[in-house]
């Protein structure tokens, strides 16, 4: 199913939840809606199963109007947060109760619970109440409810929230597994950039009710469009620079740190521009030589293992960097250190 939101508002009272947002999903992808506490993903995703109505703005399915259907005449199936199951009926019974409501010959929906139930690996939990299980599985429980409907699209409003972190990263790629599977259009809701980098085809981040960018995990993440995406999708040092010179294939920015060199400027950047550079902490390398090659002196060093995460702050201008060190063998506090940076990954985002 294809979703294509146009223009879709949302106000309560005073407050503008969604701003004017539009947006494409093509049948078959798994679209993250990311972004801070308040950001309005929520109610993005709750407008698009019916359970909120817009203040103005279309929702269409395939190119057909919903905006004003019921959430049960959509065709899309939610995932909630708390998993919503009953708490007084078996895991079949949970399953079966929408198949139910329709009315569907009782060998058809025993066929389409088990069928259900096998592809989330939980048949042999089908007797069970819902207190009689552990988080992974009531998770495993509220996927196949949506599933056994066969819904057009599954909207996930963060379904990992309540698990533990090891048990969070394996059903990550389950739920990708499941979506691709069923050929499902997926609208996942998250504030947890690892889960929406490793599992999204595309990805919204949005900002006070409006999207700031939409891109691939990559392109977000390596290409962000401005400071607010580069920091929100991960770690990175922002520093203010002005353009020097620009050039075919690379751009000098001045910076109190000394002259670096990136490959690109934004879009209609000119010479004399404010910018900001974006910096991830693993671009800066202790070993490899690159063309901006700041001295430094080492401030903090945490160590984790495989990695340590070091501060140093630049011996011209003293700016303070954060980078990391794979396979640490650097670790002493005070001492000197040449950050070597190569140009590409230097992002010059506009001021
Ligand atoms: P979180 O990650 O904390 O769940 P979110 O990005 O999903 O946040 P929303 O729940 O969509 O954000 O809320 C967006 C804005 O709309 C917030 O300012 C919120 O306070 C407001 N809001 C949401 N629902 C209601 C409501 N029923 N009544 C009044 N304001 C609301």
């Amino acid at each position: 199913m294809k979703i294509s939101i146009e223009n879709l508002t949302k106000c309560f009272g005073n407050v503008k939840a969604l701003d004017n947002v539009s947006l494409e999903i093509e049948n078959g992808q798994l679209f993250f809606l990311l972004g801070p506490s308040g950001c309005g993903k929520t109610t993005l995703l709750r407008c698009i199963g019916g359970f909120e109505k817009q203040t103005s703005g279309r929702i269409l399915f395939d190119g057909k109007d919903v905006s004003k259907l019921s959430p049960d005449k959509r065709e899309s199936a939610m995932v909630f947060q708390g998993y919503a199951l009953f708490p007084h009926m078996t895991v079949y019974q949970n399953l079966a109760f929408g198949l139910e409501m329709q009315k569907m010959p009782r060998n058809k929906i025993d066929k389409m619970v088990k069928d259900a139930m096998k592809s989330v690996q939980i048949e042999q939990l089908a007797d069970r109440k819902p207190n009689e299980l552990s988080g992974g599985q009531q998770q495993r429980v509220a996927l196949a409810r949506t599933l056994v409907v066969h819904p057009g699209c599954l909207l996930l409003d963060e379904p990992l929230a309540n698990l533990d972190a090891k048990l969070r990263r394996d059903m990550r790629q389950e739920i990708r597994r499941l979506c691709k599977d069923n050929a499902l259009t997926g609208i996942y809701v998250t504030h947890d950039r690892q889960e929406a980098l490793s599992m999204a085809d595309k990805v919204a981040v949005l900002k006070d009710g409006q999207i700031m960018q939409i891109g691939s995990p990559r392109e977000i993440y390596c290409k962000p469009a401005s400071c607010f995406v580069a920091s929100f999708i991960g770690d990175t040092n922002l520093i203010p620079g002005k353009i020097k010179a620009i050039q075919t294939d690379a751009v000098i920015i001045e910076t109190a740190a000394g002259d670096l060199l990136a490959k690109e400027a934004p879009q209609n950047a000119k010479v004399g521009d404010q910018v900001h550079l974006s910096i991830r902490p693993e671009a800066i390398s202790l070993t490899i030589p690159a063309p901006n090659s700041l001295p430094a002196t080492l401030k903090e060093t945490a160590y984790l293992g495989e990695v340590s995460s070091h501060t140093a702050t630049t011996n011209i201008g003293g700016i303070s960097l954060d980078f990391l060190e794979m396979n640490p063998k650097f670790d002493t506090e005070g001492g000197n250190a040449t950050l070597n940076i190569l140009p590409e990954d230097i992002i010059v985002l506009d001021k």
